[in-house]
């Protein structure tokens, strides 16, 4: 099974994507992840993708599908992965429907997290990742216990240095140019879910979880 989680930046796919993997046994792949370890590798692909990243833009479609294609070749993917911030742009869903259907598979779910603008902004400005074990908080919708201090494993949180307001209305912006067209491309192939991503993190985590046991009975069970 290939699912992907789709919605605008700050809807909550990163945090939904950790509560849900394990239990659809899927393989998380973020873009954004990906670009962020290139970037601090100082790989060529993280050198060219940073710019776009700094500017709240989308990196070019050759780069992403590229990166986004090796990655799902890699044989712990083989029985399905959990897409989260890609496909950004009808060409790249295009491109990952050609290149599922090479190993006869293609994406069954599209789980659409529908968020109002005006939460949006708060939302990836607020944000603190954990730098050691990836956990998610934010500052107006879910602190820590202590400030900057995780949580879950006790490191210290950081901040993405595109989680700036100026930045995250950029996002926001190139969110409804390009990539929201893509709610009506998986609306066509009947496999857009839309789920209320403004409840809380647990009651969104359960309504895809039921979204996607319940449309594949058989997969759950096994
Ligand atoms: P994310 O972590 O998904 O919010 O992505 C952070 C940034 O990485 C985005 O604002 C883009 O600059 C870049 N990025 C991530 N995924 C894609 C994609 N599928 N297509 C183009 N750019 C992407």
């Amino acid at each position: 099974m290939d699912v992907i989680l789709l919605g605008p930046p700050g809807a909550g796919k990163g945090t939904q994507a950790l509560a849900i993997e394990q239990h659809v046994g899927l393989v998380h792949v973020s873009s954004g992840d990906l670009f962020r370890a290139a970037i601090k590798h100082g790989t060529p692909l993280g050198l060219q993708a940073q710019a776009y990243m700094q500017r709240g833009e989308l990196v070019p479609d050759d780069l992403v599908i590229r990166m986004i294609i090796e990655r799902i070749t890699a044989c712990d993917c083989a029985g399905g992965v959990l897409f989260d911030g890609f496909p950004r742009t009808e060409a790249q869903a295009q491109a990952l429907d050609l290149a599922l259907a090479r190993t006869g598979r293609q994406i069954n779910d599209v789980l659409f997290l529908n968020v109002p603008d005006d939460t949006l902004i708060k939302r990836m400005s607020g944000r603190q990742i954990c730098g050691v074990c990836g956990a998610i908080h934010n500052l107006y919708f879910f602190p820590s216990r202590r400030a900057g201090i995780c949580d879950h494993c006790g490191d210290l949180l950081y901040q993405r240095s595109d989680d700036t307001i100026a930045t995250a209305r950029r996002r926001l912006d190139v969110y409804f140019e390009q990539t929201r067209p893509l709610i009506e491309y998986y609306r066509r192939q009947r496999k857009l879910i839309e789920i209320d991503g403004l409840r809380p993190i647990e009651s969104v985590t359960e309504a895809m979880l039921e979204a996607l046991g319940a449309l594949h009975p058989i997969e759950r069970a096994a």
